[in-house]
């Protein structure tokens, strides 16, 4: 199939180029490069370009005959949408609406879309099933979750077929050791407290422990950046007339951050030093999947089901390119 990746240069989306190739199908990447590394891309399939571009989305795809959409293009840090709401509204709704509308014209109508746990807010029952009630507490969730509006009412009006596929955290990186997580800035746990870990920060800072959790820290589900790339595959496979689905990718478990702190410490052999700081606006105490319905829907199952593990990958990452695609 001709597959459009949007923020195929950033960390979820260039995992799943890679094995969206591996799959054998014909990719495009199509990135503005603000957040997404060149590095992380086969130079001949990347067309920078931004989403508010739509002549430019339009003629990419025509000229590539795109049968369908995996839209990753987006900004995804809790925290910063907190305090830069319109820049978050901005890119993935008006930039997301855009990429839709410019679908629109070329007459494709298929899209896997990148959702987030983060679309549930404090769900009432945890592990969180595809059936919570989505009450985003920041404007990130809102944004994401608007556009899991927008898409259904696309499908019902316009016959689309798509999946919106709700991550939990991704983290890890590529088993090879040549794609991995590089932010900048960086704003996610584990990348922090590995560069902690190799001396490049002086202290982890925990943001809270006084949550309602066993050791007071916020708990989430971590899951492999390869699991969830090749859950958007079988996605891919499943999109046809008349097929929606909204599904959780997560392993299930929940880590509270003193655990994948710990488990850092582990897998590094190094003193991790951390200090306690006041909680972060817009983080939800306990993030966990009911992943079910995707094992059941897809046929997925996780490989790296443990957080050692998901460690392991990034520390290697981590150790080989301590600049990140600058190395
Ligand atoms: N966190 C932390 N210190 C950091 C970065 C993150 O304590 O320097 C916490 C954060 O508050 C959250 C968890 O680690 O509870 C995971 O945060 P991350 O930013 O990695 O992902 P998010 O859950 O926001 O998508």
């Amino acid at each position: 199939m001709n597959v459009l990746v949007t923020g195929g240069a950033g960390y979820v989306g260039s995992h799943a180029a890679r094995c969206l190739e591996r799959a054998g199908h014909e990719i495009w990447i199509y990135d503005n490069l603000s957040e997404g590394n060149r590095g992380a891309v086969r130079q001949q399939r990347l067309i920078v370009g931004d989403l508010m571009d739509r002549p430019k989305l339009v003629s990419v795809l025509r000229d590539h005959r795109v049968e369908s959409v995996m839209h990753f293009a987006a900004s995804a840090y809790v925290g910063v949408s907190v305090e830069r709401p319109a820049d978050y509204y901005q890119n993935n709704v008006v930039g997301t609406l855009s990429l839709m509308e410019a679908m629109r014209e070329t007459g494709v109508n298929r899209m896997v879309f990148s959702s987030t746990c983060a679309t549930y807010g404090i769900p009432e029952i945890v592990p969180i099933t595809e059936n919570e009630k989505q009450q985003p507490i920041n404007p990130y969730g809102f944004t994401k979750l608007v556009i899991e509006r927008a898409l259904s009412d696309y499908a019902a009006a316009y016959g689309w077929s798509y999946a919106a596929l709700r991550y939990f955290n991704a983290s890890g990186a590529a088993a090879e050791g040549d794609l991995g997580e590089d932010h900048d800035p960086e704003t996610h746990l584990i990348p922090i407290v590995l560069q902690t870990a190799l001396g490049q920060r002086e202290a982890v800072l925990v943001f809270g422990d006084d949550y309602p959790t066993p050791d007071g820290t916020c708990i989430r589900d971590y899951i492999h950046v390869e699991d969830l790339a090749a859950a958007h595959i079988s996605a891919l496979n499943r999109l046809g007339p008349g097929v929606q689905f909204q599904l959780n990718l997560g392993t299930g478990a929940g880590f509270t951050v003193r655990q994948v702190i710990d488990a850092c410490e582990r897998v590094s052999g190094r003193k991790i030093p951390c200090r306690i700081a006041p909680r972060r606006a817009g983080d939800p105490p306990a993030l966990v999947a009911n992943a079910e319905r995707a094992r059941r829907e897809l046929g997925w199952h996780p490989k790296y089901t443990t957080i050692e593990s998901i460690v392991e990958t990034a520390w290697r990452w981590h150790q080989s390119h301590p600049q990140g695609y600058a190395d």
